[in-house]
Parts: structure tokens; sequence; C-alpha cells
């Protein structure tokens, strides 16, 4: 079943698909992934997205959906994870359509539902991989990297993001409740929204989210 995440910013997208993605095989298509990407090309477009995100606004319409359709057409048969599409509901009817003209029809929209304050804290807490793009926290013991500063994985240096200041963080999360929370009353009218309550250690909601893609369903809210 492919995925479509839900959430307020820092709610834990990024690492249930890390988890999902090694143990499941999906492909992680997350459009704020796509959109760093860009603004790494040092492009006019990069730049013009740089400072969109910066700011904690929202890309337009345009940009972000024809970079997905692009990255959608790609995976063809595979199983996917959108992580960070939809953001409002112009995205999620688009989203429809494009999943009627790819023939998508089995997936499952998760809601994972998150508290603001720990949602801030893991938002200013978090850096980043600049080069293979994987996640730690400074503010919980069991996500800080082995050596202060320097990825695990490959040994690059770990950033913050230039949107995880607690300004922008409550500028994200604002845009989250007025924007993008209404695409969960369209999902629920399709049938196709479940509701998870993220507000646990990542490999608990992980657990419900395998639940959720066993049973097609779960009741922990
Ligand atoms: P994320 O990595 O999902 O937290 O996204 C980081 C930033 O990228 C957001 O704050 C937006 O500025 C931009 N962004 C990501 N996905 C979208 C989208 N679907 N529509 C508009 N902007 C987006």
């Amino acid at each position: 079943m492919n995925i479509i995440f839900i959430a307020p910013p820092a709610a834990g997208k990024g690492t249930l698909s890390d988890k999902l993605v090694s143990k499941y095989d999906y492909k992680h298509l997350s459009t704020g992934d796509l959109l760093r990407a860009e603004i790494k090309k040092k492009s006019d477009l990069g730049k013009r997205i740089d400072k969109i995100i910066s700011k904690g606004e929202l890309v337009s319409d345009e940009i972000i959906t024809e970079l997905l359709k692009n990255e959608l057409q790609k995976i063809k048969k595979e199983k996917f994870i959108l992580d960070g599409y939809p953001r409002n509901i112009t995205q999620a009817k688009t989203l429809s359509k494009l999943f009627a003209e790819l023939e998508i029809s089995d997936y499952v929209a998760i809601y994972l539902d998150i508290k603001e304050e720990l949602a801030m804290k893991r938002a200013l807490g978090r850096i980043i991989c600049s080069k293979c793009g994987a996640s730690y926290n400074t503010y919980f013991e069991n996500f800080m990297p082995r050596k202060e500063g320097i990825c695990d994985k490959c040994g690059s240096e770990l950033q913050h993001r230039v949107d995880d200041t607690e300004e922008t963080f409550k500028k994200r999360f604002i845009t989250y409740i007025e924007v993008t929370s209404p695409v969960l009353d369209y999902y629920k009218e399709m049938n196709k929204l479940q509701i998870i309550d993220a507000n646990y250690e990542s490999d608990d909601v992980f657990k419900v989210v395998e639940q959720i893609l066993d049973d097609g369903n779960v009741d922990n809210k």
C-alpha cells in the first residue's frame, strides 16, 4: 500500500519514512527534499525556492507539482511514501488526478497528530547530514550522532535546516493548521484517512504504521 504522510512540521514524517524504506523497500518521495536538492543546484529556480523556504512559506503549487509529477512518473509501479505533499486542498485534488492518470488507487493517508511543543523541540534540535540527508537530534539521546556534528553514516558535516528556527517553525505550524489541515477532511470523506498519535518515540509510532499496513486499520486515538 502506498502512503501519504500528512503532518505538522517535525512530526516525524522523515524518520518514519527512513524506517519504511529500510524495512519494506519503499521509495521515499519528499517534496521538501526535492526542493532542497533544487536549492543545492544554485539554479535561478533554486534561489527563488531558498528565499521562500527560509521564510517558512509554501512554494507555489505549480513549482512543487511539476517537480513531484516528474518523480511520480519515474516511480511507475514501485511502492512509495509521499512526504510533504499535498500541503493544501488544491494539491490534494491535483494528486487525485495524477493518481487517476497513473492508475494508482492503493494508498492510505496517514495523519501524524503531534503537540506543537514537542514538534518545536524536535525542529529546534534537528540536524541533518549535508551529504546523505540522514537526520539526528541534539535534544533526544537516542537520536544524537555518535560524534558531535558528524554523520554516523557517511562522516559528513551535520547542519541545522534554515527553516528550523523558532520563528520560522511557528509560522510553518500556523500554515499547517490553516492551509494543510483541511486536507484531512478531504481524505476522510474518501475513506482513506488514518490518524496516529505521534507524541511517542518513533519506534512506537512506527509499530502503529506497520499495524495500518497489515490490517488497513488502527485504533490508537
Ligand atoms: P518539509 O521538508 O516537508 O518540512 O518542507 C520544507 C519546506 O519546503 C516547507 O516549509 C515549504 O516551504 C516547502 N514545501 C515542501 N513541500 C511543499 C508543498 N507540497 N507545497 C509547498 N511547499 C512545500
